[in-house]
């Protein structure tokens, strides 16, 4: 059955950089996905562009990629580098969660130096719950969104431990075109080579898994434990 993805990140390059294979192959294989960030990346300004304007670039580039990939692109607007850590922004990933009634949910792993990535983990955990929630009443019904994943990125590396290989060799170029219309992509804004990191960690977690390219996820440490009557 084809999947309902959705990605739900700190900061729009998160989005498309460490999740958006994963969504562009649910939506390849006839299934649907949407981004969710919860900042425009706005302060990740180079220094020759203005904090408002950079943002703008950051929301026309995210229009952008989420139509070249056919998924949809939720973007809220906590400011970045400061996404409090309140009952307001989860409550706000439930509803979105409610919405979209995804079967799959994407998002940064805790183990981060970045405190947005670290807020991030924490919010969309409580959305979940939030969002499965029956007495919990908000604008539509309750829904339990099924598996979690965590995203492989380079800046929650800590104590990151993949168990599931994803192939995505269908999309591989498709979601590489999408990731280049931000522009960080190619170390633009700083000194990070975004492109050269997240197109050859895919060549190697390909060659890990045996196929072509693949992306590594790490399940949630609740959903790992699998119930058998007999051994398969
Ligand atoms: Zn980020």
């Amino acid at each position: 059955m084809a999947s309902r993805v959705m990605a739900i990140a700190a900061h729009p390059g998160d989005c498309l950089f460490t999740m958006g294979a994963q969504v562009a192959l649910a939506i390849h294989q006839g299934g649907a996905g949407v981004f969710v960030s919860l900042t425009l990346g706005e302060k990740g300004s180079p220094r020759n562009i203005p904090v408002r304007e950079y943002g703008e670039m950051q929301r026309a580039a995210s229009r952008k990629a989420a139509r070249m990939l056919g998924a949809d692109f939720e973007l809220l607007t906590w400011p970045d580098a400061e996404i409090p850590l309140k009952d307001e922004v989860s409550l706000a990933v439930c509803d979105l969660i409610r919405g979209h009634k995804p079967d799959t949910v994407i998002t940064h792993w805790s183990g981060s130096w970045h405190k947005d990535h670290q807020n991030c983990h924490i919010i969309v955990r409580d959305a979940l719950f939030y969002a499965g929630l029956a007495t919990m009443a908000r604008q539509d019904p309750p829904h339990n969104a099924g598996r979690v994943y965590y995203a492989e990125n380079w800046e929650d590396d800590s104590n990151f431990q993949p168990d599931t290989y994803l192939d995505i060799s269908p999309v591989y170029e498709k979601w590489l075109q999408a990731c280049d219309v931000y522009p960080m992509w190619r170390g633009q804004t700083g000194f990070f080579r975004y492109h050269d990191y997240y197109s050859s960690l895919a060549v190697m977690r390909g060659c890990l898994s045996n196929f072509r390219q693949a992306v590594a996820l790490m399940s949630d440490p609740t959903q790992r434990t699998r119930r058998l009557q007999e051994f398969r």
